[in-house]
Formats: C-alpha cells, sequence, structure tokens
C-alpha cells in the first residue's frame, strides 16, 4: 500500500468559489482551493511535500530541521506517527533544551518526534557535509534519510506538481503563499497552457525567485510554467503580523466562515485583495488562493 492509501487524504482537495464584493466589483471571481482539507492533521502542502520522501525514505528514520514554530516540523512528526515510521527533528536553538516545549514541539514530541537542539551557528551550516555528519552522529541518527528544512528539495517539489494539476482548465491564475517556494516550484510545472502561478512570499530579502528556479532545476531538469512574485506582502517577515493584518483576516473569516492561518494564508488573501483594487487581474478572471493551512 503506498502512504497516501494508509493516511487516506482528501484529494483532489475542493475547489470552492465564494462571493466577495472586493473582488466582485472588478469582474474577478475568487476561489478558494482547499489544501487544508486534505488531513485534519497535516498541513495540506506540508502534506504534498512529505509523501514522495516518505516514500524514497523505505521505512528508514527521517530527520529534518526546523525552528521552534516549524509547520514543516509539525507535519513531519504527524506523518511519522499515522505511518509509523521514526521521525528525528533537529530544533534550532540550544537554549530551548532541557525547557518546557512549546505547543507545537509538545505535539511534535508526542506524535514521537526525537527532538535535537542545536546552536545557531551549527544549524546555520547545517548543510554542510562535516557538520551534517556531526548532526547525524550527535542525533544518533546515521543511517537517517534527510529532508531539508521547509521540506523543500527535488522530490517535494515533484510532489507539489499536483496541486497544478488538480487546477488544470479551473481557473486562470493561482496564488499561494511561499516559505521555500517548494510548492509554488512545482505548482507552476502542474498547471495547463494559459494559466499563471503567483508567489506571495512571506519571508522579507528577496532571494525567493533565484530559489524557486533553482528548485524547479532540481526537480525538472529546468524552468517550468509561468510563474511570477509579489514581494510587497510580507508584513515585516516571516512570523511577523500586524494588527491591520490581523483584523484582515478576522474579517475574511466573518465573511466567508473560514479559518484564516496568519502566517501564510492571511498574508496571501490580503495580498490579493490589493491586487484586485489596483486592477492587477481583468475583468473575467478566475483566481484560485490557496488555502495551505
Ligand atoms: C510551509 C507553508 C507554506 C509555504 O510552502 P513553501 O513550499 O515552503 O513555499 C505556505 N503555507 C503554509 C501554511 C505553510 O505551512
Amino acid at each position: 500500500m503506498t502512504s497516501a492509501g494508509i493516511l487516506d487524504p482528501r484529494l483532489p482537495s475542493p475547489l470552492q468559489e465564494v462571493a466577495d464584493d472586493r473582488f466582485d466589483r472588478h469582474g474577478v471571481r475568487l476561489l478558494l482551493k482547499r489544501d487544508d482539507l486534505i488531513h485534519p492533521d497535516l498541513i495540506g502542502n506540508k502534506w504534498r511535500k512529505l509523501v514522495p520522501n516518505i516514500e524514497a525514505a523505505a521505512g528508514r528514520p527521517l530527520l529534518t530541521f526546523g525552528g521552534a514554530y516549524s509547520n514543516h516540523l509539525r507535519a513531519t512528526a504527524a506523518a511519522g506517527r499515522l505511518l509509523g515510521f521514526p521521525t528525528v527533528g533537529v530544533v534550532r536553538g540550544e537554549e530551548l533544551a532541557g525547557r518546557p516545549l512549546n505547543p507545537s514541539l509538545a505535539r511534535c514530541a508526542a506524535d514521537g518526534m526525537r527532538l535535537h537542539f542545536v546552536d545557531r551557528s551549527t544549524y546555520r551550516r547545517k548543510a554542510e557535509p562535516e557538520v551534517l555528519a556531526g548532526l547525524l552522529r550527535a542525533a544518533g541518527a546515521q543511517h537517517a534519510y534527510v529532508v531539508p528544512e521547509g521540506g523543500s528539495n527535488a522530490a517535494a517539489v515533484r510532489g507539489c506538481r499536483a496541486l497544478g494539476e488538480e487546477l488544470r482548465g479551473r481557473t486562470d491564475v493561482v496564488a499561494v503563499a511561499c516559505g521555500t517556494g517548494g510548492t509554488l516550484a512545482g505548482l507552476a510545472a502542474g498547471l495547463g497552457a494559459g494559466q499563471r502561478a503567483l508567489g506571495v512570499p512571506v519571508l522579507k530579502g528577496g532571494f525567493l525567485a533565484a530559489e524557486t528556479a533553482r528548485l524547479q532545476v532540481a526537480a525538472f531538469g529546468a524552468r517550468s510554467g509561468d510563474w511570477s512574485l509579489d514581494e510587497r506582502f510580507h508584513f515585516g517577515g516571516y512570523g511577523r503580523t500586524t494588527p491591520a493584518l490581523h483584523a484582515f483576516a478576522a474579517d475574511f473569516e466573518d465573511r466567508h466562515g473560514v479559518r484564516v492561518e496568519r502566517l501564510y494564508v492571511a498574508k496571501l488573501l490580503f495580498g490579493l485583495v490589493e491586487l484586485a483594487a489596483e486592477g492587477a487581474f481583468g475583468r473575467g478572471t478566475r483566481v484560485a488562493a490557496v488555502v495551505t493551512a
């Protein structure tokens, strides 16, 4: 049986049209691609990225990396519990060792993930072969299958192609919030002719276009599909929010009865409302927003 069979995900995820006057008045149709409904215990796009890696790990422990509030660590731990394979999480911040775990890490631990805390300078250098080998030894996981921070490698990007394929013929633009760019890289490659993908980075820094292109070359051998970024909606960077963003998200929840996750999805939807107001989408354009969590 495949991993997908055991997890019993809801795929393709639902696509729902919502009536919102901020889009209607420009003749734009807003659709929500509900990847948050794929599985109750797994963040949607993290699930799409993990499945091909779980298959490649073939039962070996899966070791990966993240900060103290990483959605990717949580999804990996949950998948390990559901599918019965060991997981090891290398967590940024030596000072966290021995302290009570925050709710996110407590969930990881409850799902059976072994947590290994490292200092920030080692964490920064984790991709260097000697540093990685030392980390694996110290974590007692020399034979682990290693997934990079954020879960984006070539296999993960290929896994996200299905997100684009599910939307073929059903929308003109697909917008997604970006952390590493892996989801956007796969999504864009899966879309059909005449469709385009728009990424809204939640991190500040302007490195994401190069990184998304690099991930596409790693996954597919070349850049693929029609995609672009709008870098204006990070609200100060990863994990940063403002009262205006929270008010926007609460209002969207009231209007549409959909929970709006604040660190990625709220920034995406805010950006789309702004773009519609700017006239960025022609009349009749169907815009699908990926609700990743
Ligand atoms: C990780 C994450 C993303 C971004 O995915 P990337 O592939 O890293 O760009 C978007 N939304 C949510 C809710 C996430 O947890």
